[in-house]
C-alpha cells in the first residue's frame, strides 16, 4: 500500500532525520533545516519501506540497474534495486565529479534509475548522470526520498520523490541566519 506523506514524515521525525539550526549544505547554500536521512535508513524496516516507495513509480519502467551517489545513495540503490529486481551500483566522488569504480559498468542501452536521498540543488544527481553518460545508458528516471526544492529541479527525465518539501535555502549573502549572527554548522551528514 502506498505510504501517505504523513507516514513518511512520522518516520523522519521519529528517527531524528530532521535537524534544525543553521547549516551549510553541500551545495554551498545555507538552510535552517538539515535532513540526516541515514538516521532513518539505519533501520532496515524503514529503509525497505521507504525504498519500496521510491521504486513504485518506476515498477513498469524495466529498470535493470539502480545507481546512487556514495555514501548516502548506496543503501538506497541497494534497497530500490531489491524492490525492482534490478542490480545496484554506486558512483563515488573523484576529482571534478563522480565516477563508477570497483569495476562497476553499465551496458549501452541498459535501463538505469538514478536514486538520491535528498535533492537540494540536484548537484549530486547531475554528477551521477555525467558519470554514467559515457556508458550510453537509457536513463528512465530519478527517484529521491526527499525533494527539498518543492519540485523545482529538472534533470530532463521523469523525477519522483517520496516526499516533497519546500525547505528554504539561501545563498550566504541572502541568509537571514547569517545576518542574525547564528553560528553556521557544517553538518556531518
Ligand atoms: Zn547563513
Amino acid at each position: 500500500m502506498a505510504m501517505q506523506p504523513d507516514e513518511v514524515l512520522a518516520i523522519l521525525r521519529e528517527t531524528g532525520v530532521i535537524r534544525e539550526g543553521h547549516f551549510l549544505l553541500t551545495s554551498g547554500m545555507h538552510s535552517d533545516r538539515f535532513l540526516l536521512l541515514a538516521q532513518a535508513l539505519q533501520y532496515p524496516r524503514h529503509a525497505e519501506r521507504l525504498c519500496r516507495e521510491m521504486a513504485e513509480p518506476f515498477r513498469e519502467a524495466g529498470v535493470e540497474v539502480v545507481v546512487g551517489p556514495a555514501v548516502g545513495g548506496i543503501i538506497l540503490a541497494y534497497e530500490v534495486a531489491r524492490a525492482l529486481g534490478a542490480r545496484a551500483i554506486f558512483a563515488e566522488k573523484v576529482e571534478g565529479g563522480m565516477a563508477l569504480r570497483r569495476g562497476f559498468a553499465i551496458r549501452p542501452g541498459e535501463r538505469v534509475l538514478v536514486v538520491e536521498d535528498a535533492i537540494s540543488t540536484g548537484g549530486s544527481v547531475r554528477k551521477v548522470l555525467e558519470a554514467i553518460a559515457p556508458f550510453g545508458p537509457e536513463v528512465v528516471g530519478v527517484s529521491a526520498l526527499v525533494d527539498r526544492t518543492g519540485g523545482q529541479v529538472d534533470f530532463g527525465v521523469p523525477t519522483r520523490a517520496v516526499l516533497t518539501l519546500s525547505i528554504p535555502a539561501w545563498s550566504p549573502e541572502e541568509c537571514p541566519l547569517c545576518r542574525a549572527g547564528v553560528e553556521l554548522v557544517r553538518p556531518k551528514g
